[in-house]
């Protein structure tokens, strides 16, 4: 059987309408045997806000309400379910009591298990909605199969136990019926619940997508695709029919919204190719991302990436000397940094941080143990309102003119940093945060909407 896995987004099954408009999707392809959901949008904003350290007990309730009302709205307009309803009044109070546990005690698994619970009832919610419209469906809980490492917030998956749980106890499931499962959560082995990071449901899918080995992962969210560059930056952006993995990677961990990087990584493995759609809007289609394309121009898209921290280290000891560089990335895998760019000169090396998906819990990643650590060694300045505009494509390393036709529109602004040619599909400058928008638009100007 060629298994689709589809996932939607916290909008997607944001209330009832949106779920009754993706289950249709579902339905209509019989391929289509694992659906991953997100938790109901706000959902796990809201969560995340009952699990923060100062919160009065009149706030509490205020939240507790608010997740109740969205989840018992879905709930009243399926009519009710005792079955669902009873799960539902579960995880309800499950929530209270972990809420009220965390203003005891700070427990970082018990945050997470906090935080799990808005995928817990989109799922239960969701498999109800399939059933409401005739098909065999049930929720199955992804922690059975998704197993991770210790790491609450920021939970890696174990590739290959993951494999073999899911041919155990999911694959044995799928003729029979659709499985509707949570994104976003796992569990270690030692069957505490984990969180894969704020945004983790694609990469869910797309694990178990490889995990089942799936013809196709759908993610359905409320954009019709990949775009050449943000819309609201620039109303002439295109949509993108085809594009390939290593443009799309590029795309998303350069700021595009519609995919989370890191689901990237687990189709690319197992050539999986992936649909990005608009669940409010299936008849407009969609792009395809796919191991190989018909169509490789040199421009493909501008992707902005805001919020960026340039990271400065000046030390002599580089002059000359080996081992700098390695004792630098050696301290910040440490604290589980994650380095964007590089930019080096002979005592000098410019750095900037892979903020995405910062850890469930919205901590800072530069903490003040890592500065003081770095500052050991070497001179450490921190620049922040950065953004990074990056446009991708083909062969951009290797073609000439592309830096002529880049640089002539940056011309008004300061460039703070400048990366090409360790990809042929890149060329990322750092910008003013303030500047960035104009970028943008002026570089979407010239290479997309120009004549070439
Ligand atoms: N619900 C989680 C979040 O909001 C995961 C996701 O939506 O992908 O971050
Ligand atoms: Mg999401």
């Amino acid at each position: 059987m060629s298994i689709v896995v589809a996932k939607f987004g916290g909008t997607s099954v944001a209330d009832y309408t949106a779920m009754s408009r993706c289950a249709d999707i579902i339905i209509a392809n019989p391929n289509t045997r694992i659906v991953v959901v997100s938790a109901s949008s706000g959902v796990t904003n809201l969560l995340v806000e009952l699990t923060q350290a100062q919160l009065d007990d009149e706030r509490r309730q205020q939240l507790l309400k608010q997740i109740a009302s969205i989840q018992y709205q879905i709930l009243d307009q399926l009519g009710r379910p005792a079955e669902v309803a009873a799960q539902l009044d579960g995880v309800l109070s499950r929530i209270a009591m972990l809420s009220e546990s965390l203003s005891r005690e700070r427990c970082k698994a018990t945050m997470d298990e906090l935080l799990a619970q808005g995928e817990q009832c989109s799922a239960a919610l969701f498999a109800a909605v399939l059933r409401e419209k005739g098909e065999a469906a049930s929720a199955f809980d992804v922690r059975q199969v998704m197993r991770t490492d210790s790491h609450f917030g920021r939970a890696e998956p174990q590739i290959e136990q993951v494999a073999a749980l899911c041919a155990a106890h999911l694959a044995p499931l799928l003729a029979e019926q659709r499985i509707v499962t949570q994104g976003f959560i796992g569990a270690d082995a030692q069957g505490a619940t984990t969180t894969l990071g704020r945004g983790g449901s694609d990469y869910s899918a797309a694990l178990l997508a490889e995990a089942l080995k799936a013809s196709a992962v759908e993610i359905w969210t409320d954009v019709a695709g990949i775009y050449t560059t943000d819309p609201r930056l620039a109303p002439n952006a295109q949509p993108i029919a085809e594009i390939s993995f290593n443009e799309a990677a590029e795309m998303a961990t350069f700021g595009a919204k519609v995919l989370h990087p890191a689901t990237i990584l687990p189709a690319v493995r197992q050539k999986i190719q992936v649909f990005v759609g608009s669940s409010k809007e299936p008849e407009r289609g969609g792009t395809w991302i796919r191991h190989q394309v018909s169509d490789e121009p040199i421009y493909r898209a501008v992707a902005v990436r805001r919020d960026q921290t340039l990271l400065n280290l000046h030390s002599l000891q580089m002059l000359h000397a080996q081992g700098f560089l390695a004792e630098t990335f050696a301290t910040l895998a440490r604290h589980k940094i994650s380095v964007d760019l590089i930019t080096t000169s002979e005592v000098n090396v410019s750095l900037t941080l892979d903020k995405t998906g910062s850890d469930s819990a919205g901590n800072n990643l530069l903490s003040e143990a890592l500065l003081q650590e770095l500052s050991q060694h070497c001179r450490v300045r921190v620049e922040d309102n950065l953004a990074l505009v990056a446009i991708v494509g083909n062969k951009i390393a290797s073609t000439p003119g592309v830096c002529r036709r880049v640089f002539e529109v940056l011309e008004p602004h300061n460039v703070r940093m400048i990366c090409q040619g360790a990809s042929p599909h890149n060329l990322c400058v750092l910008v003013a945060e303030s500047e960035a928008a104009q970028v943008v638009r002026s570089l979407h100007e010239n290479l997309f909407e120009g004549a070439r």
